[in-house]
């Protein structure tokens, strides 16, 4: 799916524990290709412990001394920043750019660069990018941690690659012939309990099925509501 063209590229970080949580993010979005450059310092320590099962992702990194060098060879360079202002008016969430990251990913190497943790991306480095990514904030306060704006971006990535399949539900809707059973059961167990009087229970029933009909009734659904209104008569029988 191009996941494996995917680079993500660290300007100047200074903190081993963002890098460590930067690997992270990445193993959880299936992107594994990580680069900085000018690295300051780094507590290695604190990034292993950050990247906890993703260390492989920080032992296989690569080093720069500039970004150039660090995208060479990426077809798309998509720079990231909190602010505004010039040569960031084309800026646009990583939602809609996530397409255009995989479009490119499919034929060749993308790049998306995150500043440092102190002053982002210069405007030397902003100008080496062919497209500009902001993470929809607040105006009050617009600059998120460094490792959780990498993780929101891959995870957009991540869901427009379409790789994730939610849990389906497995039971199938309940036909008309085990509802209707079931309201036969309900019916018998709510007169049974005293909830309504004969007289009223036609229009009690109209009710309960208005409102069971709401949503999506699954066998499995019905089978739980049965075994209740069962239990329900069972009960009053007992007590009376
Ligand atoms: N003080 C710096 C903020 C750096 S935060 C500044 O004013 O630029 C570190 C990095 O996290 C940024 O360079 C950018 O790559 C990323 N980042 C933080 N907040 C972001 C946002 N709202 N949108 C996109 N990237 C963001």
């Amino acid at each position: 799916m191009g996941m494996e063209n995917i680079r993500i590229v660290l300007v100047g970080p200074l903190y081993g524990g963002n890098v460590g949580s930067t690997c992270r993010a990445m193993a959880n979005m299936g992107i594994s290709d990580l680069a900085l450059v000018a690295p300051r310092n780094l507590n290695m320590d604190e990034a292993r412990m950050m990247a906890c099962h993703a260390t492989c992702i920080l032992e296989e990194r690569s080093e720069f001394d500039s970004l150039s060098e660090a995208v060479a060879d990426c077809g798309a360079v998509m720079g990231t920043t909190a602010r505004g202002g010039l040569y960031r008016q084309h800026a646009r969430p990583p939602r809609e750019w996530a397409d255009k990251v995989l479009e490119v990913a499919q034929t060749g190497k993308v790049a998306l660069v995150f500043g440092r943790e102190d002053n982002g991306l210069d405007n030397d480095e902003l100008a080496v990018c062919t497209h500009i990514i902001q993470i929809p904030t607040t105006i009050e306060y617009s600059s998120l941690n460094l490792a959780q704006a990498v993780l929101i971006c891959c995870y957009e990535v991540f869901v427009a690659s379409e790789t994730y399949e939610p849990p389906e539900e497995k039971s199938p809707e309940a036909p008309s012939l085990l509802r209707e059973r079931m309201f036969a059961l309900w019916r018998e167990a709510l007169l049974d309990v005293g909830f309504m009087e004969p007289d009223k229970a036609d229009h009690m029933m109209l009710g309960l099925r208005r409102i069971l009909a709401r949503g999506k009734l699954t066998e499995d659904d019905v089978q739980i509501l049965m075994g209740m209104a069962r239990q329900s008569s069972w009960a009053a029988k007992q007590s009376n």
